[in-house]
Formats: structure tokens, C-alpha cells, sequence
């Protein structure tokens, strides 16, 4: 098979400095008493741990909450970290034992596509890590981001990971299609969910037209025997130019993931540079969790400064959650708090903590109308305790009792009870159905 052309015509991803005035009318001291300015690190989740539990509870009250995720987070999906040399070599070694590489970022470097044999590895690769996104499920930790989101507490969701598990629980994502290519950045923007840094495996892209193409049967098979497919884009145009009796073209486009390799431009880094200086001036973010990543690559490093920024201007923290301690120097006044953890765990050391954030919407809803009703009826009983208390007092009429305000005290009281079971009911209801979906 022959090398493969690639050009991409795009700006790298790379975040603007934001432009929001710095406004002192933030009174959030309270809140910025927790910021720190060194990194404060939790070598476990300890539920006596004050300081632990405040930072849970100030998550707890925050309204826009950032979110910046690695592959950390898809781990316990069954998704290899792809990037690390074990993680491919477990892959494909049987298949290729010719093949040495030094490292998993030479196996992923733009460089591939001069040298046949990683093109085929590359191809067999991408097949085996797409079959087994296939067949992952969410994790929990998935599910609390998509909670985020319902609770419309999310700002953004941003992803280093290239498997878009989100999108089975109905987070939008920014994928890489003719719609998003045809329409206006702020129509889309504005409804996505989670923002894929490094491309989206379940797309195709061809090298030479860049037109998008879905996978397939006929696609993966050709993918698994080590082959990258002809794009049937370029393959028609070239087909139109023979029936019209000119010249064919030079060559035609491969299909492949339309993901970024290292060296490589973001195929919408335009796009995502344009929204992320969107949210860092306007999304108002007053949390920011990082989630299973050692944050090495250069472009979310910068991601994190400047959103860590406008989350301590509103008081807010910012912390990490990941098994990799980070070093403290480089992140010390960006990062409050690393809690080294699995993700999984924290959440659910977080249910624990605040069973209340964990409500939905609509049961958050609903509790509000019921002790809304019942705060009514003690309105309700109270006059008409004052108005028989006056009666008694006043003895005029000298009394045949009706026992009508009696009666009306009664019925007042059996609805009260009715609520008051409703409202324990509801908040049983809650705590059996709580996250019940994350841990299937
Ligand atoms: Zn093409």
C-alpha cells in the first residue's frame, strides 16, 4: 500500500487569553477561603477529613462546573490507555512481530504515514480499540458528568479521550460532521455537551478531501486486515473525470479515525479554540474538576491555567482527581487539590457525602412543591388555631359548640400527615433509586 499524503489545513488548538474584566464586586470570600497556594494533596478518600468534606460541600453549591477528563476515566470501561506502549503491544504484537517502536507516541505520531508497516499496525490498531468502544459501557463516572449536565450544572465537559462513551448517555457532542461544518459557531457551541480535544474514533475522515465517513462492516474489515480504506469521496470525483475524458487525479484520499495524532493539527482546532475563549470569558465557571489525567499534552495544560483562573476569581476551586500524583511545583495556585483516587470511587465517596446533589431535577422539583404545600397548610392551621383560641376566650355566644373549627383542625391535620408521609416516601424513593443506573 502506498504512504498516505496528510495535510490538514488548520491552526493547532490553542487557547486564547481571556478577556473578561477582573471585577471586585465577587464576595465570595468565604467560598476563596478554600483556595490554596500550594497544592493540596489527599493520598485517599477519608471521610472524617474536614477540609475534604468542605471542598465537597462547596462542589455541592457550585452552579458551573467545568469538567476536563482523560483516560483515566474510561479505564474501568475496558478502554486501554492507547497512548502507552503496553496498551498497543497487548493489541498487536502477535499480529506484528516484526514491529518494534520505542514508545506508544511513536506508534501515534503524524511521522506513521511515511512507513507502510506502522500504517497497517496503525490500521489493525484503530479497528481492535474501535470494536472494544463497541463494546464499553459508561462508567459511573461517565454518569455523574451526564448528571452534571442534567442538573444543568455542566458548563463543558472536555474530553482528551477519543472514545465519546458520553454520547450513549445523551451528552452532544462536538463531532466532526457536515452539519457542525455548514452551520454558525454559536448555534452549535451553545448546545454542546463535551468537547473531544483529540478527535472522535467513531468518525472516519479521508487524508486528502477530509470528507467524513461512518464506519462499516466492509470499512472495519478492511481496517483489521491492516489496510486503510479508499475514500469513496475522491474515488467518484475521479470516476466523474474519466467519463468526462480528463486527466485522473494524482491519488485518492485513505479513510481513517478522525483523530489527532502528535505532530498533527486538530481537524476543528479553529472551532474548539473559538469555544473554549467563549467559555473561559463568558461560561462563568465556578468549579473545575480534572478527571483521570496526568495532564502532560501542552494545549490542556493551557486549558486548565486559564479556566482555573476564572473559576478562583468566583470563588471557586479548582481540583484533580486521579492514581498519578502530580508534582506541586508547575500547578501550584492553578490546582487547589489533588485526590488521589480512582474516579469511580470519588463518586461515589461523593454520594455518600451529598445525597442531595445526586437528586434529579425532577425529584428536586417535586420536593419543592410538596413542602411548599405543607408549609400552606401550617399557615392554614395556624389562623384557624388563633381564630378558636379568640372564640374561646371572647365565650360569646355562651355555647353550643359546632365543633365545626374542630372538624376543619382534623382534616387540616390528616393532610398535613399525607404530606409529611409523601415527603418521606420521596426521600426513600431517592435514596433506593439514588444513582441507580451507575452502578449497573
Ligand atoms: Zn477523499
Amino acid at each position: 500500500m502506498k504512504s498516505v499524503p496528510i495535510k490538514r489545513e488548520v491552526r493547532e488548538v490553542d487557547i486564547p487569553s481571556p478577556t473578561v474584566s477582573r471585577s471586585p464586586s465577587f464576595s465570595y470570600s468565604q467560598r476563596a477561603d478554600l483556595q490554596t497556594e500550594r497544592v493540596m494533596t489527599f493520598p485517599q478518600l477519608d471521610s472524617s477529613d474536614e477540609t475534604l468534606s468542605n471542598v465537597t460541600k462547596l462542589l455541592n453549591r457550585s452552579r458551573k462546573i467545568a469538567v476536563l477528563t482523560g483516560a483515566g476515566i474510561s479505564c474501568n470501561a475496558g478502554i486501554p490507555d492507547f497512548r502507552s506502549s503496553n496498551g498497543l503491544y497487548d493489541l498487536v504484537k502477535n499480529q506484528f512481530p516484526e514491529l518494534t517502536i520505542r514508545s506508544g507516541q511513536e506508534m501515534f505520531d503524524i511521522s506513521l504515514f511515511r512507513d507502510e508497516l506502522k500504517i497497517s499496525v496503525f490500521a489493525t490498531f484503530m479497528e481492535k480499540l474501535y470494536s472494544s468502544v463497541q463494546m464499553a459501557k459508561p462508567t459511573k463516572t461517565h454518569r455523574f458528568i451526564a448528571h452534571l449536565k442534567n442538573r444543568n450544572k455542566l458548563l463543558r465537559c472536555y474530553t482528551q479521550n477519543i472514545d465519546g462513551l458520553e454520547e450513549t448517555l445523551g451528552l452532544i457532542m462536538s463531532r466532526d460532521d457536515e452539519n457542525r461544518r455548514s452551520n454558525g459557531f454559536s448555534s452549535i457551541w451553545k448546545n454542546l455537551n463535551v468537547v473531544q480535544l483529540h478527535g472522535d474514533l467513531n468518525t472516519l475522515a479521508c487524508t486528502k478531501c477530509f470528507t467524513i465517513f461512518e464506519w462499516n462492516r466492509f470499512r472495519a474489515r478492511s481496517f483489521r486486515r491492516g489496510e486503510l480504506p479508499c475514500c469513496p469521496s475522491c474515488e467518484e470525483k475521479n470516476f466523474k473525470r474519466l467519463q468526462e475524458g480528463k486527466r485522473s487525479i494524482d491519488s485518492v484520499g485513505f479513510l481513517r479515525p478522525n483523530i489527532v495524532l502528535y505532530g498533527e493539527n486538530h481537524p476543528t482546532g479553529e472551532f474548539i479554540a473559538q469555544g473554549l475563549s467563549h467559555d473561559i470569558a463568558k461560561g462563568k465557571p465556578d468549579f473545575l474538576i480534572i478527571m483521570g489525567t496526568s495532564l502532560k499534552v501542552d494545549g490542556v495544560k493551557k486549558l486548565v491555567k486559564h479556566m482555573s483562573k476564572q473559576v478562583h476569581e468566583r470563588g471557586g476551586v479548582v481540583i484533580l482527581i486521579n492514581k498519578t500524583i502530580l508534582a506541586d511545583s508547575a500547578w501550584a495556585g492553578t490546582i487547589d487539590y489533588q485526590i488521589c483516587s480512582d474516579c469511580d470511587s470519588w463518586v461515589s465517596y461523593l454520594e455518600k457525602e451529598i445525597p442531595d446533589f445526586f437528586k434529579t431535577q425532577e425529584q428536586i422539583d417535586k420536593l419543592r412543591q410538596l413542602k411548599r404545600e405543607a408549609s400552606e397548610l401550617r399557615k392554614q392551621k395556624k389562623l384557624l388555631e388563633q381564630q378558636h383560641s379568640l372564640s374561646s376566650i371572647m365565650k360569646t355566644p355562651p355555647t353550643t359548640p359546632t365543633g365545626k373549627d374542630d372538624h376543619t383542625l382534623t382534616l387540616l391535620d390528616e393532610d398535613m400527615n399525607q404530606i409529611k408521609r409523601k415527603l418521606i416516601n420521596e426521600d426513600d424513593q431517592i435514596s433506593n433509586k439514588k444513582f441507580k443506573t451507575s452502578s449497573s
